[in-house]
């Protein structure tokens, strides 16, 4: 093993990830490292205040959010030139994840200061770690647009991505969300992670039509903060050994007497995809056979 990077340094920025529901989840280094440095810019000072009390700790914070980054910019450079150790923070989870310190860690970097990332929870990542989707290749792709046909657009051009699609969303927008996630991937397996490390966390599965029908059942599953995670479109034609293996499920179902449209169903499901592109090749298959 690697000996850790020493953490003695002056003239450092650390990038510390903070809980995102669960503060057991802060790691020791991340509570070491924000005793001892000399000022935190935190996203919402007062969030941050509940942490530091939770740790016992009375550290000078100062608010960097979108709308002052670009200020604070010179500030915190001259306390690291100075010789000081500064902490970023966001509300919850990691800096930068859909959170500001882009342009600070940017114009840091490019003068030439040490950047360092204390490592720890961050949404996306523990809702792809427990889904079930696959996480070999993903794209994270934060928000999406508010209103409904920026939202249907955005969701159009990512539509024939075949690697495991993960939004953030809003419970003021997550039902939306899921109707245009119907509309325009039809009945692929999309997975929600619900108030991840906290008291209420629920993974629901299922088409978004599905998930939307729950959520009219039961209104509580609405409620929170969400990851929306999506299979990715199934393999193209030319990508031939995924092919083969959607037709070999196929063929063996249909086999067994499972009908055209419930095969479909178990393949967009197991392989992900539109049903509609599975059912034209169960289809096919069996008139071919
Ligand atoms: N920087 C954070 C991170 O590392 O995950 C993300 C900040 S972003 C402004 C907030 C969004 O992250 C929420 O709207 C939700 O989509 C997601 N999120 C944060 N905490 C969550 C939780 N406990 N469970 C599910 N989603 C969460």
């Amino acid at each position: 093993m690697e000996p850790p990077v020493s953490d003695s340094k002056s003239g450092v920025l650390y990038v510390v990830a903070t809980p995102i529901g669960n503060l057991e989840d802060l790691s020791p280094r991340a509570a070491r490292l924000l005793g001892e440095v000399a000022l935190i810019a935190a996203e919402d000072t007062r969030h941050t205040a509940g942490l530091l009390r939770h740790l016992g700790l009375s550290v000078p914070m100062l608010s960097l959010h979108e709308h002052n980054e670009a200020a604070r910019v010179e500030q915190l450079d001259a306390r690291l030139a100075a010789g000081e150790a500064l902490a970023l923070v966001s509300d919850a989870g990691t800096p930068l994840i859909s959170d500001p310190g882009f342009v600070l860690v940017r114009e840091l970097r490019a003068r030439g200061r040490r950047v360092v990332p204390v490592p720890g929870p961050c949404a996306l990542v523990a809702a792809l770690s427990a889904a079930g989707l696959p996480t070999d290749r993903f794209a994270f792709q934060g928000f999406l647009p508010a209103k409904g046909a920026g939202r249907r657009g955005r969701l159009e051009t990512l539509a024939a991505r075949e690697e495991t699609l993960v939004f953030y969303e809003s419970p003021h927008r997550i039902r939306d969300t899921l109707a245009d996630l119907a509309t325009v991937m039809g009945d692929r397996r999309v997975v929600l992670a619900r108030e991840l490390t906290k008291t209420f966390e629920t993974f629901l599965d299922g088409s978004a039509e599905a998930l939307l029908a729950r959520m009219e059942v039961d209104p509580d599953q609405a409620r929170g903060e969400f990851v929306v995670m999506v299979a990715g479109a199934p393999p193209r034609q030319e990508d031939e050994a995924a092919v083969v293996e959607g037709e070999a499920l196929l063929a063996a179902l249909l086999a067994e007497g499972v009908g055209v449209k419930q095969a479909a169903s178990v393949a967009a499901r197991v392989l992900g995809g539109a049903r509609k592109a599975w059912y034209a090749r169960a289809q096919a298959l069996k008139d071919a056979g």
